[in-house]
C-alpha cells in the first residue's frame, strides 16, 4: 500500500501534463478540449494500473494519451476490402459507386443545388424530378418517386393504399429479409391488416379471388429474394395476378426487392426479374432498391401508375421518407449510365465486379498470393483455390458465381484462426474474409485495386506469428 500511496502522489496533474512538450505538441492537431479529456483518461487508466500493483513512468502515460487520441480520431465507418465473396454485403454498404456517382454527390455537398428548384421557370421544383423521367424511361412505367430504401417504398405503398384495409398475400411470399425487415410486422406498422393466402408451397388463383372483397385494400407479390420453394410448388405469376385483381378493381403492387434495370443474363449472370418486365406485366406499382443490383446509393423506387404515384405523394409519410440532395444527385448520375447499356459494365462497379471471369480473378490471385505470403512471415500456409461468390443483398439466393481466391491456414486451427482474421481486420485498411473449413479465405472477385491491397499489407504484423 506504501508504494501505491506514493506513486498515487507522483502522478502528474492534468495541468502538468498539458505543459509536457510531447502532449502540447498534440494540441494544434485534436484541439485543447480533446487533448484535455484524453490526458484525464490517461491519467485514470495510470491510477488503475497503480492500484493493480503495476508501476508507471510518465512516458508510458504519454503514449496513451497518443493512443487514445489516434483511436478517438480515426472514424469508425472505415473502408474495407470486402473478400467475403458476397459482393452486395449488407454489412459492407452493399454497392460500390460509380465514379460518375461519387463525382455527383460531392458536387451536391459542395454547393447549394437546385434540389426543389425549377431552373427554367425560376419557380419551386420537386426533388423528385431529378429522376423522375430517367426511371419511368428505364422502366416503361407511367410515374415514379423514390424514398429513403426499399422497406420504406414498402412501408409508404401500404400506408397510402391499404390504410386499415386488408393488405392479401400469400403464404409462400411472407418474407423477412435481414435486420428485423418482416413482411406482417411491416404490414402492421403501416396499418394494413395481412390477409394470408394459400400456403407456404402452394398458392392458386383460387385462393386470391376467394379473399378478395370490399375490405381488401391491395394485393402484394413479394419477390422471395433470399430464399426458394422447391419441389411440389405452385405460385401465381405477377401478370395472371394482375388480370385477377384487375376485373374486381384492385391494385396489384410488386415488391421485386432487389430487381434489376438490365437482363442481368446478357452479362453472363442468371436472369433476376427486371423492373421493365415486372411494370409490363401489369403491376400498378412496383417497388425495388437502389444499392442492391441497380448498384447505386441506398434508395428505395416506386414506380407505376401515375394516380398512385400522386396519392403516395400526398401522404404525409413522403417526407419522412425523403431522400436527401446527395443521394439523390448519385442516384441520377447512375441512373444515366444505364442509357449505354454497352458500357454499363465497365463503369457500374457492382456489374463490372459480378460479371468478372474466373481467369481474371485466377490470375490476380497468382499474383497475390507472393505478397501474401511474405506478409505472414511463413508462418501459415497461403494457398489459390477456386470459390464461389455470392451476389448477395437477396437477388439470386441460390446462384453462386464461380471465383478464386487465396485460402490462408494457419498452423493450430481455432483460436489462430480467429488471431489471423482479427490480425487482417486490425489492418490501416481491414481486410474482410471469411472463415471456411479452418481456413482464412479471401475471394477476389470483389478487389478492384491491387497496389492498395499490397501496400496496405506492409502494416501486417501479426496474430498468426503468436
Ligand atoms: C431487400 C428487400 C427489401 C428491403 O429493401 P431495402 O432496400 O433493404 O430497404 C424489401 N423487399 C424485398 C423483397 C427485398 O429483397
Amino acid at each position: 500500500m506504501q508504494v501505491a500511496g506514493s506513486a498515487f502522489r507522483d502522478l502528474p496533474s492534468v495541468d502538468q501534463m498539458l505543459r509536457q512538450p510531447l502532449i502540447a505538441a498534440l494540441i494544434d492537431d485534436h484541439g485543447r478540449q480533446a487533448v484535455t479529456g484524453a490526458v484525464r483518461d490517461a491519467l485514470a487508466n495510470a491510477r488503475d494500473a497503480l492500484r493493480s500493483g503495476a508501476s508507471i513512468h510518465v512516458d508510458t502515460i504519454i503514449a496513451d494519451v497518443h493512443d487514445l487520441l489516434a483511436d478517438r480520431q480515426r472514424a469508425t465507418l472505415r473502408p474495407v476490402f470486402n473478400l467475403t465473396g458476397t459482393v452486395l454485403h449488407t454489412n459492407l454498404g452493399r454497392a460500390v459507386l460509380a465514379e460518375e456517382a461519387i463525382a455527383a454527390a460531392l458536387a451536391a455537398m459542395r454547393d447549394p443545388v437546385a434540389l426543389e428548384f425549377d431552373l427554367e421557370t425560376g419557380t419551386r421544383g420537386e426533388r423528385d424530378d431529378h429522376v423522375r423521367d430517367l426511371i419511368c424511361e428505364l422502366t416503361g412505367a407511367e410515374d415514379a418517386t423514390i424514398v429513403n430504401n426499399n422497406a420504406a417504398a414498402v412501408l409508404l405503398v401500404l400506408n397510402t393504399l391499404a390504410l386499415g384495409k386488408e393488405a392479401v398475400v400469400s403464404r409462400g411470399e411472407l418474407i423477412e429479409i435481414g435486420g428485423a425487415f418482416r413482411m406482417p410486422e411491416i404490414m402492421e406498422r403501416a396499418g394494413a391488416k395481412l390477409r394470408e393466402v394459400g400456403t407456404t408451397n402452394r398458392t392458386h388463383a383460387r385462393d386470391y379471388t376467394g379473399a378478395l372483397s370490399a375490405e381488401t385494400g391491395l394485393v402484394l407479390k413479394v419477390h422471395t429474394s433470399n430464399y426458394r420453394i422447391e419441389g411440389f410448388t405452385a405460385e401465381v405469376s405477377a401478370r395472371e395476378l394482375a388480370a385477377i385483381v384487375h376485373d374486381k378493381g384492385i391494385h396489384l403492387v410488386n415488391d421485386l426487392g432487389s430487381g434489376t434495370l438490365v437482363d442481368l443474363s446478357h452479362y453472363g449472370l442468371a436472369k433476376e426479374p427486371t423492373v421493365r418486365e415486372a411494370v409490363a406485366d401489369g403491376a400498378d406499382l412496383v417497388t425495388f432498391s437502389g444499392d442492391k443490383l441497380l448498384g447505386g446509393p441506398q434508395a428505395g423506387f416506386i414506380v407505376g401508375r401515375k394516380d398512385l404515384i400522386a396519392a403516395i405523394n400526398r401522404n404525409p409519410m413522403k417526407r419522412a421518407l425523403r431522400v436527401d440532395k446527395i443521394r439523390l444527385a448519385a442516384c441520377e448520375a447512375t441512373l444515366k449510365l444505364y442509357r449505354d447499356p454497352d458500357r454499363l459494365a465497365e463503369r457500374l462497379p457492382t456489374l463490372r465486379l459480378l460479371a468478372r471471369s474466373v481467369a481474371e480473378i485466377e490470375a490476380q490471385a497468382q499474383r497475390l498470393a507472393p505478397p501474401l505470403h511474405r506478409a505472414v512471415a511463413g508462418h501459415v500456409t497461403v494457398e489459390i483455390v477456386s470459390c464461389q461468390s455470392q451476389i448477395g443483398s437477396g437477388a439470386l439466393p441460390l446462384e453462386t458465381l464461380p471465383s478464386a481466391g487465396l485460402a490462408l491456414t494457419p498452423p493450430g486451427g481455432g483460436k489462430a484462426l480467429e488471431a489471423l482474421s482479427r490480425a487482417f481486420r486490425d489492418l490501416p485498411k481491414p481486410i474482410i474474409g471469411r472463415v471456411e473449413r479452418g481456413a482464412l479465405i479471401f475471394d477476389l472477385r470483389s478487389l478492384s485495386d491491387e497496389a492498395d491491397f499490397i501496400c496496405n499489407l506492409a502494416s501486417f504484423s501479426g496474430g498468426a506469428a503468436a
